[in-house]
């Protein structure tokens, strides 16, 4: 019988690709830049020379990757089964490249737009995809499910991740604005018990979708505005820049 030829890689003895998820999970714990895995990765193979950010960008479920040809398949990231899932191992923040957690960083998905172009974008959730298809119903199916359902909503035990956010930046951007959303520029709908002008902290860039939590990427908005940014269409610029 035939031996099939060992295959042989460029830097150690699987592609490096995969090497490059290992050490962002292994030498650092689960979160690095592109230029620390560069560093080691350099240390490790005397002739290193290959494009860390693009290795590490294959492997990253909210990042343009469709450059590469598996990625060009319709999946999920809760698909474990799918023969590409081994690909969806990181999420970006900012600079940083964490281990892909989905009970943390959501479900996403790489699909193809109206034009074929290959997008990603974080899947619904089972909630709002129930919504939808409870509003669909004919109006005479969706009343007698609403009359046979019981009234008292079950109780359920979940489990939450959530992102810890910074006390400070929520202090220095509120004190920034002064009282005003700074979205539309009106005045806080209200004032708290305390006194205190009612606005909310939000990120530009969502922490859900890799956004860092720094005065820069959040801006203090009015609840109207704040609905706005998440469920409609707010085009928010940073007001708040660092000095
Ligand atoms: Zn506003
Ligand atoms: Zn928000």
């Amino acid at each position: 019988m035939a031996v099939k030829p060992k295959r042989t890689y460029k830097y150690g003895e699987q592609p490096i690709r995969i090497t490059t998820v290992q050490v962002v999970a292994e030498q650092f714990g689960g979160a690095a830049t592109a230029n620390q895995v560069d560093d080691y990765l350099r240390g490790l193979f005397p002739h290193y020379k290959d494009d860390t950010r693009l290795n590490l960008i294959v492997n990253t479920v909210n990042c343009n990757r469709s450059y590469w040809s598996f990625n060009k398949t319709a999946r999920r990231t809760d698909d474990v089964t799918h023969r590409h899932n081994q690909y969806d191992r990181l999420f970006k923040r900012g600079n940083t490249f964490e281990i892909y957690q989905p009970s943390m960083h959501g479900v996403w998905e790489l699909y193809q737009d109206l034009q074929d172009k290959w997008c990603y974008r974080q899947v619904r959730s089972q909630f709002e995809e129930a919504v939808e298809a409870a509003a669909k119903l004919p109006p005479s199916e969706r009343k007698q499910i609403l009359e046979a359902e019981s009234k008292t909503p079950e109780l359920t035990v979940v489990t939450t991740r959530v992102y810890k956010r910074s006390p400070y930046v929520v202090a220095e951007v509120l004190l920034r604005a002064n009282g005003k959303c700074q979205s539309c520029k009106h005045d806080a709908p209200f004032v708290k018990e305390d006194g205190t002008p009612f606005l909310e902290v939000h990120h530009i860039e969502w922490l859900s979708k890799g956004g860092e939590d720094s005065v820069e990427n959040a801006i203090a908005l009015c609840p109207n505005c704040h609905r706005q940014a998440h469920y409609g269409v707010l085009e928010l610029v940073t007001v708040n820049k660092q000095d």
